[in-house]
């Protein structure tokens, strides 16, 4: 088979890869913790579900709806985002997409001609770069500063004629950390300077621990709120990681184009989890503190244990989502292997613990752990690569 150019550059997702190979030593009886997954361990709230059950009863969801979402799906989005952070948008601002990695591959299709660069702070989320390769555009990765995060100077010393978006992910994924409202301003100033699109990933904007408080591009004041397409869903904040329910809110010009390409690609997301996502946001919010608060205690438990293992390096504490993200290049050394790749193989082969290897996120030095797994999984997880690196010495 010859297949296209564009899918022969793209490689296959590294977290599902792995996500797999746990889920297969699984099946055949080993006891594997696998720190590798990206969706809450809760099930959906059951006020969600019920509300998904009467929507198939009714023949409420029998038939397709219009393909950015049902209106009120997408006047509950605007009331939670007024809720939230104070701004007005309207239905017409707003599309529902299969999880937000379908907003994101759609945006992809509906802003980038080839050679377009969309810049990609690192460590990035396993998509955004091939999703840019997908629709034909350069990812161009900027490395960040020591606190982690990258400058506007950063982002300048990368920005070409064809730069057209950067991708602002926070909390972000890998690294839990928030971008600041200062740093959001300065880099949302220099955006509108140089016209550059503002993509604002904000899935896990609802899960900030330890009294940080979040800052979302969108309420940054109308200028930089017009020139920023923000993209979130309900997969992290409300354990709906099987319902598929995505949005992007942006200008009603963007919105009506990410239709044309909704309506060839996919048509709508399944009807029942839009009446599932409208349930969500509409009802009792204390299903997402619950969850939120359980994440927080885990942190908080796992951060100092897992940075007391030798050669495992955190200096920062993350703020938010449900990842850690060490350095784990003295641990690699330490323990006697060459690479970060061989030093989570022999993890996985001998520890029963999946961790994914940072490569996957554009720093091959370090290693994703996930604590959406419960707090006695997670300890049993540290005392085990505890065990490893002693044996390993
Ligand atoms: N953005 C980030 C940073 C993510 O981590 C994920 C999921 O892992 C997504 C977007 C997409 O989530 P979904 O497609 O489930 O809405």
């Amino acid at each position: 088979m010859k297949f296209a150019k564009r899918v022969l550059q793209v490689s296959p997702s590294a977290t599902l890869a792995l996500s797999n190979q746990a889920k297969a030593l699984t099946a055949s009886g080993v006891d594997v913790i696998n720190l590798g997954v990206g969706e809450p361990d809760f099930n959906t709230p059951a006020q969600i579900k019920a509300a998904a059950i009467q929507a198939i009863k009714s023949g409420k969801s029998d038939f397709y709806t219009a393909a950015v979402g049902i209106l009120p799906l997408r006047q509950a989005i605007c009331q939670r985002l007024k809720q939230d952070f104070k701004v007005d948008f309207r239905p017409n601002q707003v599309a529902v997409t299969v999880g937000g990695k379908f907003s994101l591959y759609a945006l992809g299709q509906i802003l980038l001609d080839p050679g377009d660069q969309v810049l990609i702070p690192l460590p990035y989320w396993v998509s955004y770069g091939e999703q840019v390769k997908l629709a034909g555009g350069e990812p161009v990765f900027v490395q960040p500063a020591a606190d982690g995060f990258v400058s506007v100077a950063q982002l300048e010393a990368q920005r070409t004629a064809k730069t057209k978006a950067v991708i602002i992910n926070s909390p972000q994924n890998p690294s839990g950390l928030v971008y600041s409202k200062a740093l959001l301003t300065a880099i949302g100033n220099w955006a509108i300077e140089h016209d550059i699109m503002l993509i604002a990933d904000d899935m896990y904007g609802k899960l900030i621990y330890n009294g940080h408080s979040f800052t979302s591009l969108i309420e940054l004041g109308d200028r930089i709120r017009q020139q920023t397409i923000l993209v979130s869903g309900l997969s992290k904040a409300y354990a709906m990681t099987g319902w598929r329910v995505g949005y992007t809110v942006a200008s009603p010009a963007v919105i009506a184009k990410l239709g044309v390409v909704l309506s060839h690609a996919t048509s709508n997301i399944a009807a029942v989890s839009q009446y599932a996502a409208l349930a969500a946001l509409t009802g009792d919010q204390a299903v997402v503190e619950a969850m939120r608060q359980a994440f927080e205690k885990r942190l908080n438990t796992v951060y100092p244990e897992l940075i007391a293992l030798p050669g495992f390096e955190l200096p920062q504490k993350p703020q938010g989502a449900f990842y850690l993200f060490p350095k784990v290049a003295q641990a690699v050394r330490i323990a006697g292997f060459n690479t970060t790749e061989e030093f989570t193989a022999a993890v996985l082969a001998e520890a029963h613990v999946a961790l994914v290897n940072g490569a996957a996120f554009g720093m091959p030095d370090h290693v994703r752990l996930s604590y959406a797994t419960d707090l006695a999984s997670l300890q049993e997880a540290i005392r085990r690569l505890k065990e490893f690196m002693n044996k390993h010495q």
